[in-house]
């Protein structure tokens, strides 16, 4: 990325502890994002699934699909990524563990501008699930019950929350719309996430996204070339996306391929190719729902930054 003017918006942490203090939203926030962990923990254990720990620095990390500052340290005189996302990780830890699931915490060093968004922060924690020889439908179908029911607990235990931050909030009904990225585009145009999450009546699966619009890990479907087996989740009102997954590619020559046909140079993806050749990796399929930004559509926050402690908004600078 191109260099950029040194920014000092710093916060000023007197400020920001009184602001904790008096805000009651940071209060409640905690209180219902406590609850979606624990009830995450509870459906996704019932499920059979193992929790691992998260990782915070590899020699692999997601490369995502838009331009962000590395993060990188070096470590006697190598060099280890600050996670982006531990996909690899997770394609590994499935060999092991069938279904597995983190909280892991990311680092994406956002521009500035992204503040505008009301829903980036540049450390944030999402909820990595992902389960061996899985289709993408059997995970669409494993985060919905998981939505439902974290929003059942969360609007029995906390309905006076929910009442005073978002009092129009339903649980949404099985199974969700689902809608391709293409029919998408003919409807709403360029703008189609934005518009789709202004109108939705409740979460909405955005499917087979654009081969290049997403990153190489995510499968080519054979049958159509053009799109990927992969999906968004859409919040309603204006909340965006807040899940992001898919099946995986496994196979050494196609993850080569695609890799190339980003436009990337292997290099940075040493440890994930020697692992393909060697026959390593297994299909999958997974997602990462974001903690924060589900908090945000729960109680409809304005902003992300309000839905945690400590929060890095994009530009920002802050304990
Ligand atoms: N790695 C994706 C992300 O961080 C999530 C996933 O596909 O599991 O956006
Ligand atoms: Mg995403």
């Amino acid at each position: 990325m191109a260099e950029v003017e040194k920014q000092d918006r710093r916060v000023d942490s007197v400020e920001l502890v009184k602001t904790y203090l008096e805000d009651e939203t940071y209060s409640d926030a905690l209180l219902v994002q406590s609850e979606i962990l624990r009830l995450s923990r509870e459906f996704l254990a019932e499920k059979g699934f193992v929790e691992i720990l998260p990782v915070i620095v590899s020699t692999i990390t997601d490369p995502l699909n838009h331009d962000v500052f590395e993060a990188q340290i070096d470590y006697y005189g190598n060099k280890y990524y600050v996670t982006k996302s531990m996909i690899l990780q997770k394609q590994v830890s499935v060999l092991i563990h069938d279904k597995i699931f983190s909280f892991s915490p990311n680092l994406r060093l956002e521009t500035a501008e992204k503040y505008s968004s009301g829903r980036h922060l540049i450390d944030f924690v999402q909820l990595d699930i992902e389960a061996k020889e899985t289709k993408r439908e059997e995970i669409m179908d494993l985060m919905e019950d998981l939505i439902i029911y974290v929003l059942k607990g969360i609007l029995t235990k906390y309905s006076g929350i929910i009442e005073k931050y978002h009092p129009n909030l339903t649980v949404p009904k099985k199974p969700f719309q689902k809608i391709s990225v293409k029919k998408a585009k003919e409807l709403y145009g360029d703008d189609y996430e934005k518009i789709l999450s202004e109108r939705a009546e409740g979460p909405v699966w955005l499917i087979d996204i654009p081969l290049l619009n997403r990153e190489f890990y995510d499968k080519q479907d054979m049958d159509n070339p053009d799109v990927l087996l992969d999906f968004d989740l859409i919040y309603p009102e204006g909340h965006g996306e807040g899940i992001s997954g898919g099946e995986r590619e496994h196979e050494y020559e196609q993850i080569v391929k695609r890799i190339k046909l980003k436009g990337n140079g292997l290099e940075s993806y040493e440890d994930y190719l020697k692992l393909a050749k060697e026959g390593l990796l297994k299909h999958s399929a997974g997602c990462g729902i974001g903690i924060e930004r589900f908090t945000k559509y729960i109680l409809d926050l304005d902003h992300v930054e309000k839905s945690r402690l400590f929060a890095k908004a994009p530009g920002k600078y802050t304990i």
